[in-house]
């Protein structure tokens, strides 16, 4: 047994040290660090009487909201590993979750029951040895002191958002996550004035580690049961929300709302986007309406998930605006206790000139040990220490790295490598563009071409000839898109982010799912 903090001591000093300050406020109602404390401690009973033992897997399939943060404590208590659903998957997808991590529970809501009834009769015979839990469940008595876990022992299995494929679940130990809260409460000065509003999904880690991080901080969770941009808004407004983490997609469609410039959002401390890559002239937009700090995440499940952050130290903070602009909008220097490298195809690092590209490769006590159950995908990100991200990046002499695309949606046209980060940026400059995503199409002279599939603002009547020009004049024309493909939503994964992969196979998407 090693020491170190484990995630049921997260709640436990809470308890203690503000027992009687507010945890979380939302729809359920509002409830103290203590009542939180003992909400989790039934609800670890309950899973403790039907059986579940230290190791085994428990699914959660909840909304955002008091449920979620309850029984992931829940899960930590019993010793047990937290597997968060993706309820946006459907029944086929989460039968092979469950052949994947052989749980020994599911708790699920009311909402959930018809999605798990479905995958459990796919999933066959071995249905029989999962019993399912209904979210709402408490023992009438609590469960006593936690197991006494281990940090190394594995904590929760995530899984990633499969954009580029499959999702893949990752395995992350008390370590790992403790680790990455305490190190992001440092980074982010997070503290017990924070309320932190969990608005985009709490099945990913983008939001997730907050759970964690926000309860060691003492600080207020509060939470939207599903993302729409005006809802957000609200609870933004009403609970007096001081932080939180969004992707790029949702800060879009957030500052299209019409309400936005009514709001009042003067509690807002920092504003936080990540899981990809968003364009400078929507951070514009973001400050512009939050009138707070912008920080630029990058990071990935397989690290918990920070890698980078964009937030500006004092010798920043002394530069003029257009620099300090810069900075903000890049994606950031290294997370506490990552070290990060940009390599080249031979590990050598690349030069800090801010212009050469190479990989990012990563390693640090945030880092997973590897992919459950796939030694095969393991062997292939994890060589030599490193964990080797498949993110391009250029990195500045003084450490900021910019990440420039995913090593898989680069196009390769005539020979030339076409960056898609920097097209879509260039498209967001376009004022009627809400969102982009370029992507590479297969072309028998060209090798790949590059497309662009856009949502535009109603009413502004713009068309592929007008964005074309538009493009003509900012990039060089091998990087203009040859095709244009104007719609009313963009495919995207279950985190909310764009799922080019769709793109290329000629798919669409309607407006955001709930
Ligand atoms: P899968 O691995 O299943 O294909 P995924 O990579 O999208 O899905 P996540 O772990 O949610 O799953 O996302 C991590 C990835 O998101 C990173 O590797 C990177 O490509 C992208 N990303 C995250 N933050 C940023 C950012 N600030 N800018 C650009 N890309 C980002
Ligand atoms: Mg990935």
């Amino acid at each position: 047994m090693s020491g170190g903090p484990t995630i049921a001591d997260a709640l436990l000093r809470s308890e203690a040290r503000c027992g009687d300050a507010r945890g979380y406020v939302g729809p359920e109602g509002t409830r103290t660090y203590a009542e939180l404390a003992s909400g989790a401690r039934r609800a670890a009973q309950a899973l403790i009487e039907r059986g579940v033992r230290p190791g085994e897997r428990v699914v959660l399939a909840a909304e955002n909201g008091l449920d979620f943060l309850e029984w992931t404590f829940a899960v930590a208590w019993c010793g047990a590993v937290l597997v968060p659903l993706n309820w946006r998957l459907a029944p086929r997808e989460v039968a092979g979750l469950f052949a994947l991590c052989e749980p020994r529970a599911v708790v699920r809501q009311g909402a959930f029951d018809e999605l798990v009834r479905a995958a459990l009769a796919d999933h066959g015979d071995a249905a029989d040895s999962i019993c399912v839990l209904d979210a709402n469940e408490r023992a009438t008595v609590e469960a006593g002191a936690p197991h006494r876990s281990d940090e190394n022992d594995l904590a929760h299995l995530y899984c990633t958002s499969g954009t580029t494929g499959e999702p893949k679940g990752v395995e992350l130990s008390h370590r790992n996550v403790c680790q990455h809260a305490l190190c992001a409460i440092c980074e982010l000065e997070l503290t017990d004035r924070d309320v932190w509003g969990h608005v985009a999904p709490m099945f990913h880690l983008a939001d997730a580690w907050a759970t964690i991080a926000i309860t060691f901080a003492g600080g207020v969770h509060t939470a939207l049961p599903r993302f729409e941009p005006r809802a957000a808004l609200e609870l933004f407004e009403r609970r007096r929300v001081t932080v939180t983490n969004l992707v790029p997609t949702m800060l879009a469609l957030m500052v299209a709302d019409e309400s936005i410039g009514a709001r009042d959002l003067s509690a807002f401390r920092l504003v936080l986007s990540g899981g990809a890559s968003i364009a400078p002239e929507t951070v514009r937009r973001v400050e512009a309406a939050f009138r707070c700090e912008y920080v630029q995440t990058y990071g990935m499940t397989e690290t918990s998930p920070y890698l980078t952050l964009s937030r500006l130290g004092p010798i920043e903070r002394a530069l003029p605006e257009d620099e300090r602009f810069r900075y903000r909008a890049r994606t950031g220097r290294p997370f506490l206790g990552i070290e990060l490298e940009v390599v080249d195809a031979d590990g050598n690092q690349v030069p800090r000139d801010d212009a050469t590209v190479g990989e990012i490769r990563v390693r640090g006590a945030t880092v997973t040990r590897g992919y459950w159950r796939r030694p095969d995908l393991t062997e292939q990100v994890l060589r030599g220490g490193w964990l080797y991200t498949g993110d391009l990046a250029r990195i500045e002499p003084r450490g900021f790295v910019e990440i420039v695309d995913r090593a898989k949606d680069m196009v390769v046209t005539g020979g030339e490598n076409v960056y898609t980060t920097e097209v879509e940026n260039a498209l967001f400059e376009h004022h009627a563009v809400i969102e982009a995503a370029v992507y590479g199409e297969p072309d028998p002279v060209w090798g790949e071409i590059v497309c662009a599939a856009v949502v535009l603002r109603d009413g502004e009547g713009s068309d592929a000839e007008a964005l074309e020009r538009h493009c003509r004049a900012r990039l060089a024309a091998y990087k203009c898109p040859r095709r244009f493909r104007i719609l009313d939503g963009l495919p995207r994964t279950g985190s909310g982010k764009i799922a080019k992969r769709l793109l290329r196979e000629g798919r669409d998407g309607g407006a955001l799912p709930s």
